[in-house]
């Protein structure tokens, strides 16, 4: 073959592996599969790669073919080959080890093995070089040609940014992880407090009962205020320990069979005195026929009982919240549209991550801890329904409920594991 033959070969041969390479993200397999390529392109007995610590700024092997032990040994880069071809940049040819004064002896000592013959090329992304990568020992007594090096430079240049792709994935890997930790922390700690505070929540329910009776109407209005008071803090409670059962599949569903509208009319019946004392026309249209379902009546309330409560206070005076209920073959639709003041298209996915809400918090006017949606959303999935939003900024939101009208069979539910 001829020699022009023979070097678009290597090239084509590194254009195939380049696309291997870059596919690779985790490190060590990745700088496992570089070194072998590399031993292999330029028919040597070795090669090895050493990247240079960017925090510390050492430079350490960190794979070799041939010589495994050599991972982790450092190397100085002053007045070393590898320091030499990581600060200059430049490809380096030693095609005679024990003439040459850079060599750094030691790791041939640690090690026990020798090298005779050696090129070196940087690892460079840009004007930035992360390492050397290095063939020892051309095979048949050969000295390493400039085609060596055109094809070592060609492989590290593939090499270099592949190697900065698997760092960051890592890097990024990691960082999921931590938040990871950090949300199982947050989710304990709302579970033991929410825990904690109920104790003491049932005493002054217990309390305010007892006084009630002692007292009887000398502090009716000041005892109300705090049974309102303890009721609420029930309820944030109750909304806290309902997602952690729903993150932890603890949640059971106990499906009955009962009609949809009575439901929705209970919902909007709750929140009619509310509505009206925000100047709202709040209105249930339902069908005339009953609209049968089989599911667990208590957490398809809560759903409705959310999204009510959003569109009542998101909806400013004057406006008009509607809830309709449809029914479709084996599913029903429920939907709770308002004239409101609209959610930004891009918040429309996050208002059901738990704890988002669109209003910076410093500067809120409407109450609330962002858990409500985060709830609807996993009841309706627990239900094997659907739940999503659409909104007109500053002119109104629909939330569209769609339900398994045999929901609580359990062939129809979702797994909660
Ligand atoms: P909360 O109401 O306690 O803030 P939710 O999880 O129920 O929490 O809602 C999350 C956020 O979604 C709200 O803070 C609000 O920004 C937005 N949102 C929900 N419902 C509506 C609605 N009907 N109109 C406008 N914005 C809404």
């Amino acid at each position: 073959m001829k020699d022009a033959e023979i070097r678009l070969q290597r090239l084509e041969q590194i254009l195939e592996i380049s696309r291997e390479l870059a596919s690779m993200t985790a490190l060590e397999p990745l700088l496992g599969k570089i070194v072998a390529v590399a031993t292999e392109l330029t028919d040597s007995e070795g090669a090895s790669i050493l990247l240079q610590d960017p925090h510390t700024g050492e430079l350490r092997f960190h794979t070799a073919v041939g010589d495994p032990q050599l991972a982790n040994i450092s190397v100085p880069i002053e007045g070393s080959i590898a320091g030499t071809v990581l600060t200059s940049r430049q490809p380096l040819i030693v095609p005679d080890t024990r003439v040459e004064p850079r060599h750094y002896k030691k790791v041939g000592q640690r090690i026990g093995s020798e090298t005779h013959s050696l090129l070196a090329v940087p690892l460079q992304i840009k004007e930035r070089c992360i390492g050397v990568l290095e063939a020892v020992n051309r095979r048949g007594d050969r000295a390493f040609s400039q085609e060596d090096v055109e094809t070592l430079m060609a492989l590290a240049a593939q090499a270099a940014v592949a190697i900065e792709n698997a760092r960051l994935v890592e890097v990024l890997r990691k960082a999921n992880e931590q938040l990871g930790q950090l949300d199982r922390l947050k989710s304990d700690f709302i579970a033991v407090a929410s825990h904690e505070l109920r104790t003491p929540l049932s005493l002054i329910l217990l309390y305010a009962a007892v006084l009630r009776q002692r007292l009887g109407e000398a502090a009716e209005t000041q005892l109300d205020a705090v049974q309102r008071a303890a009721m609420r803090l029930k309820s944030i409670i109750d909304t806290m320990l309902n997602l952690r059962y729903l993150e932890t599949g603890q949640m059971d569903l106990r499906p009955t069979r009962f009609d949809l509208r009575s439901e929705v009319k209970g919902a909007c019946e709750d929140y009619e005195a509310l509505a009206e004392s925000g100047g709202l026309v709040l209105r249930a249209e339902l069908p005339d026929e009953p609209v049968s379902m089989c599911a667990d009546q208590e957490k398809v309330r809560v759903m409705l009982d959310n999204l009510v409560a959003n569109s009542v206070k998101f909806t400013p005076p004057g406006g008009h919240v509607r809830v309709t209920v449809c029914r479709r073959d084996d599913e029903v639709e429920v939907v709770v549209a308002d004239t409101g003041i609209g959610i930004p298209a891009h918040e429309l996915e996050r208002i059901f991550d738990r704890f988002y809400q669109v209003e910076d918090h410093m500067i809120r006017r409407h109450g609330g801890m962002g858990l409500g949606l985060a709830i609807v959303k996993g009841l309706v999935e627990l239900h094997g329904g659907r739940v999503w939003a659409e909104s007109v900024l500053d002119q109104g939101s629909r939330f569209i409920v769609v339900l398994p009208t045999r929901a609580g069979d359990s062939s129809s539910l979702r797994s909660s594991e």
